[in-house]
Formats: C-alpha cells, sequence, structure tokens
C-alpha cells in the first residue's frame, strides 16, 4: 500500500533507473523489501544555491514521490555541508565556510544558518518534501573520525604534514566508478597537487590546522587539531542513517568523477561492501547560456531571480518537468515564464473538474481512467521520465470523452508525483479574470467613457497599452472586462 492507504497505481510495477556504476537503465530492487533508503548531496552552506543547483533537488523530490505512490517506505536523507568543503572540491585551497567567514566578517555558524534556512526556503518553494533526515557534518565529527580511523586501521591511509589522505593505490576500483584513466591523472595531475601526496588523486580525510592558525570550526582527533575532508562526510552521515549499504544516492553530474568516486572508494574500502550504494542517479546541468542576472543577487541565479520578474516559484517546477534530469536544459527567464503559463491552464483545469465533483477524486470511470493511469505512471517509472508523464496530463486536460469526475480522479492522483498542490489550488485564471485590480478597472471605465464620447482612438489606445501588459479586454453583454493572457 502507498503512503495514503491506496494501492499502486497501474504501471507502477517494475520501476527502473539509470545508474552511473554500470551505465544502463537497472530494476530497483530495495534490499530490504517495501524499504528505500535515499542519500542526497546537499548544499555547501556558504552562498545561495542556484537554480542549477535546486535541479539537484528536484530529481530526487520526484522520485521520492513516485517510490511513496508505488507504495514504498522511503527514508530521504539530504545532508548539509557546513565544513569541510574545499575551495577546489578536492584537497588543496580553503574551507569554503572559514572563507566565507573571512569575507564578509560574520561567523561561519551564522553563515551556515542563513544560507541553510535560505536553501530549505526555497525548497518549499519548488514543492520539495522536506527530507527525512537532514544532517549536518559539523554534528557528525565523531563519526568521520571514527571512519578515518578504519580506513587508517585497514591500511588506506597515509599521514603527511598538513593531514590524513586516503591511498587511491589500495582501492583496485578506484577508477572504475567514473571511468577514470589513473595514468593520465597521475601525468597531468587531476587537481592541483598537495606536495608530498603519493597520487594526485589521493584526496583529504582530515586536514590539520596550520601551526599558529587559529580557525572557526576545527575539532581535537588521534591526527591533531583540524577537521574533515568533505568527503568523507557524506560517507560516514548516510551510514549513520541508512546502514553500510543502502539503494539510492544522488547528486549532480559534476561530482562523480571526484566527490562520489571518493565516497565509494572510502566506503567500500572501510566497511567491505561492494557495491556500497546499489542506484547512482546523476542529473545534467542547467545551462544558463547568456542569462543576464540582477545584480541585487550577485548575478546568481536563484529562485529570488524568478519571483523580482513576477514569475511564480512553481513554475520552475514545472520547467524541471519538461526536460528529462538527464539531460542539459536550456535555461531562459522566457521558457521558465512559458512553464508558468502552462502550469496556470493546468491547474484552472484541474480546479474546474474538481469543484464540478465537490472535490470527490474516487469517481472516475475505470474503463477511460485506467489506461490514463498506466501511462502516467509508466512514464515515470521509465527513469523518471517526467515529460511523458506530462503529455499525459495534457492529454487528460483535453480528452473530449473524460467527464469532470474522471479528469479529477486523475489528475488528483498524478499530483501525487507533481506535488503542484491541486487539492488545495485556487483557479489562477479565476483570480485575475476581473475587478481585482483597481487600476486597470480605472483604465477600463476611462476606455468605456471615451467609447461612450465616440473617442475611438483613446479608446483603442487604452486597450492596446492594457494588451502590451498581457491583458486582454473582453466586451461581454454586461459591460467589458478582462484577464491576464
Ligand atoms: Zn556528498
Amino acid at each position: 500500500m502507498s503512503d495514503d492507504g491506496r494501492r499502486p497505481p497501474p504501471g507502477l510495477e517494475d520501476i527502473r533507473l539509470h545508474d552511473t556504476r554500470r551505465r544502463r537503465l537497472v530494476p530497483l530492487e530495495p534490499l530490504v523489501p517495501g524499504h528505500v533508503g535515499i542519500y542526497t548531496c546537499g548544499p555547501t552552506v556558504y552562498a545561495p544555491q542556484t537554480l542549477g543547483n535546486m535541479r539537484s533537488q528536484l530529481y530526487p523530490d520526484l522520485l521520492r514521490r513516485v517510490l511513496r505512490a508505488a507504495g514504498l517506505d522511503v527514508l530521504h536523507v539530504v545532508n548539509i555541508t557546513d565544513v569541510g568543503h574545499l575551495t577546489d572540491d578536492a584537497s588543496a585551497g580553503d574551507d569554503k565556510m572559514e572563507e566565507a567567514a573571512r569575507r564578509t566578517g560574520q561567523s561561519a555558524a551564522e553563515i551556515a544558518a542563513h544560507w541553510t534556512q535560505q536553501w530549505l526556503t526555497d525548497r518549499r518553494r519548488l514543492a520539495c518534501c522536506e527530507p527525512d533526515v537532514l544532517p549536518r557534518a559539523a554534528d557528525h565529527i565523531p563519526e568521520q573520525i571514527a571512519l578515518v580511523r578504519t580506513l587508517e586501521a585497514k591500511g588506506h591511509t597515509y599521514v603527511i604534514d598538513d593531514g590524513v589522505y586516503f591511498d587511491v593505490a589500495t582501492f583496485d576500483r578506484y577508477a572504475e566508478f567514473a571511468g577514470l584513466d589513473l595514468d593520465e591523472l597521475e601525468a597531468t595531475g587531476r587537481v592541483e597537487n598537495v606536495d608530498a601526496k603519493r597520487h594526485p588523486a589521493d584526496f583529504a580525510l582530515w586536514k590539520r590546522t596550520p601551526p599558529g592558525v587559529r580557525r572557526q570550526q576545527e575539532w581535537d582527533s588521534p591526527w591533531g587539531r583540524g577537521f574533515p575532508g568533505w568527503h568523507i562526510e557524506c560517507s560516514a552521515m548516510s551510514t549513520r542513517y541508512l546502514g553500510t549499504r543502502f539503494d539510492i544516492h544522488t547528486g549532480g553530474v559534476d561530482h562523480i568523477r571526484v566527490h562520489h568516486t571518493n565516497e565509494v572508494a572510502q566506503s567500500e574500502s572501510a566497511y567491505d561492501v561492494h557495491p556500497w550504494v546499489s542506484i547512482w542517479l546523476h542529473n545534467e546541468f542547467l545551462e544558463l547560456g547568456s542569462v543576464k542576472i540582477s545584480k541585487s543577487k550577485g548575478h546568481v541565479l536563484v529562485v529570488d531571480s524568478l519571483v523580482e520578474r513576477g514569475i511564480e516559484p512553481l513554475a520552475f517546477r514545472y520547467f524541471f518537468f519538461q526536460a528529462h534530469y538527464r539531460q542539459q536544459q536550456a535555461f531562459s527567464f522566457e521558457a521558465v515564464e512559458a512553464a508558468g503559463t502552462a502550469l496556470r491552464r493546468l491547474v484552472h483545469h484541474a480546479v474546474v473538474a474538481r469543484e464540478a465533483v465537490g472535490g470527490d477524486p474516487t469517481g472516475g470511470d475505470p474503463g477511460r481512467c485506467d489506461p490514463r493511469r498506466r501511462s502516467f505512471w509508466s512514464a515515470l517509472a521509465d527513469d523518471l521520465n517526467a515529460p511523458r508523464a506530462l503529455t499525459v496530463v495534457w492529454d487528460v486536460i483535453r480528452g473530449a470523452e473524460l467527464t469532470a469526475a474522471d479528469r479529477w480522479s486523475l489528475l488528483a492522483d498524478f499530483d501525487r508525483a507533481l506535488g503542484f498542490g491541486l487539492a488545495e489550488a485556487t483557479d489562477p485564471e479565476a483570480a485575475t479574470a476581473a475587478g481585482s485590480d483597481p487600476r486597470v478597472d480605472g483604465l477600463l471605465a476611462e476606455r468605456e467613457a471615451a467609447r461612450r464620447t465616440r473617442d475611438f482612438t483613446t479608446a483603442d489606445r487604452i486597450r492596446d497599452d492594457l494588451a502590451a501588459e498581457g491583458i486582454e479586454v473582453v466586451d461581454t453583454p454586461a459591460g467589458p472586462t478582462w484577464r491576464r493572457r
């Protein structure tokens, strides 16, 4: 049974997902039948999370909703990185939190609290479900130290002046996960070399605070005062909440070569497991092209960049569904605006159907509804194919043979994955239909006055000005009214 007590809908019996490690679609086979553990790499909370970063939250949210709809019990862990993420992602550079603290004059804790809240707010504005567990790296230092000790005891580490390093030569499968060429890395040095590292791919597990330096975030350890590496955090926190093996790990494609390769190396070495994670899902980038972003947001494209332009955040959720998560998606404000228009139409049709049946989602005719239900859910069962699922939504809205009861039964069901809040939504077209903007009403009255005096030049100019704002004047027998297009 699913989260709301209903049976799994037709089409969701066999879920297939694209596993990065095996490089193909694989069936979801939970380690514990009926339960699925998901770990999502969350934000490093030193700066705002961009809309590109939010794509890495939206598809795990869709995944989680689909699995719940399939009747699976999902435990979703999303971490907060508030220490240890170095400016170059691997072993060199400074901790991003410390650097932000120096730059802004705020404490690392204040910065982390501020950007964590902003990120949680943005997630909610995009209708992402709350994570079941939201662990912060700085709250899990003992787990990380214990994991480094295990790796040390098993001979996978070495110590140099600035810290403890993972020795990639001790893990035969290191290159496998991302299809790396280690010889080439050795020759070119994948990252800024830390002197005395044995191989350029070796990475820090624990960084020592240099002598004479006092850091805002540092802890005692068997290797001296310092702080954990970024990669060890995710291995330690995922294990703490999901066990030494779990079902699904998600993240952006930019994490494959370094961060996730290193997580696999640590975890499989420490726990003697393979595969540590059954299925790895990675999303592609949001392509910004030549998009200009307002200076007030530091030229970073965030949820507020949409709001500043009058675009509701949920339009971005609809926009996200228009491309597959494993495809690059070209961003433009115009495209998200168009997604917002489509979403308002969708909500309008859903509310009309819902109100026609008094909100009852159980009235659909199985003969007409089940094939469409199957099409929708089987699209999502096929590696979360949201664009295909959206075409089913529009078939339902347009299907002339469907009754309001059919339509609402289907849309209410689909909304468990879509997350548009259709059960509570008000009709966006009714809200802007008429009489709700005194300025527009005033212009309309002015136009009427002009028409009465046969001043059609003025009347037409007012109509054209409103049209330029996207407002359409509609003359009805009861007098003129207006609506936003
Ligand atoms: Zn991670």
